[in-house]
């Protein structure tokens, strides 16, 4: 079947206004095939201005967190409605630099995707192991470690508005990209696990490969047979590399 791909940039905690305007001026001008995506994920305080930017259809913007909670009294967070005000469409959820420093436990990560689903974001959850788990062979328990409890809170039918991203922790922001072998290896693991839960959903979840993809290494990553798009955070601040990215899928 041939399941949506897609491209998403996580800014993290860079950029200003002249790269919304330099990233989006790029990308409004190319063209997508039809069950393509871009999602850009600039920090909070641009995604109106991206949004406004957006001329092409295949765009789309998404949140790098959100609260677990509608709204009130918690200073400093971003609620999922709010997002939803402003058009947004995407939240990354569970990226490894929110559970490694900000400690979002895959139980909190669990009410996160719960609540953008219940709030009508697609949720991109992000999954993956340290080094260390991988030397010492525990990649797929960590990986159902980080599923489990959203599958548990969800429900595996929800899986249908959910975005998978596997980024191996080891990958990410470090030049060292997981071969596509082991890239393909991974994400067949993970559709199993969900096909596990649902078989026809399992074949529905777009799973996304994140940790240092770039121009010269997407194309080999994007041709694996589960591997249906990426995650890219350093190259995604760069137009021209971005944009091989986005054409590579
Ligand atoms: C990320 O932060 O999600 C990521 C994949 O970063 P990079 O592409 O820089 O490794």
């Amino acid at each position: 079947m041939s399941r949506q791909t897609i491209v998403a940039a996580n800014w993290k905690m860079n950029g200003n206004s002249d790269l919304v305007t330099e990233i989006l001026s790029g990308l409004n001008e190319q063209r997508f095939s039809d069950n393509h995506q871009v999602v850009i994920c600039p920090p909070a305080p641009y995604l109106a201005a991206v949004q406004s930017a957006i001329t092409n259809s295949k765009i789309a913007t998404g949140a790098q967190n959100i609260n677990e909670n509608e709204k009130g009294a918690y200073t400093g967070e971003i609620s999922a409605l709010m997002l939803k005000d402003l058009q947004v469409q995407y939240a990354i959820l569970g990226h490894s630099e929110r559970r490694a420093m900000f400690h979002d436990s895959s139980e909190l990560v669990a009410e996160k995707v719960a609540y953008a689903l219940a709030s009508g974001l697609k949720p991109i959850l992000c999954i993956g192991e340290t080094e260390e788990e991988r030397e010492a062979g525990e990649t797929e328990s960590r990986l159902t470690s980080q599923l489990a409890p959203v599958i548990a809170k969800v429900g595996i039918e929800k899986f249908k508005d959910v975005v998978v991203a596997y980024e191996p922790v080891w990958a990410i922001g470090t030049g060292k990209t997981a071969s596509a072998e082991i890239a393909q290896q991974t994400h067949e693991f993970i559709r199993g696990y969900l096909a596990s839960f649902d078989a026809d959903v399992a074949q529905t979840v777009p799973l996304l490969y994140g940790g240092s993809v770039n121009a010269k290494n997407c194309e080999e990553l994007f041709a694996q047979a589960d591997i249906d798009g990426g995650l890219i955070g350093g190259a995604s601040l760069k137009i021209e590399e971005f944009k091989k990215i986005c054409q590579a899928v």
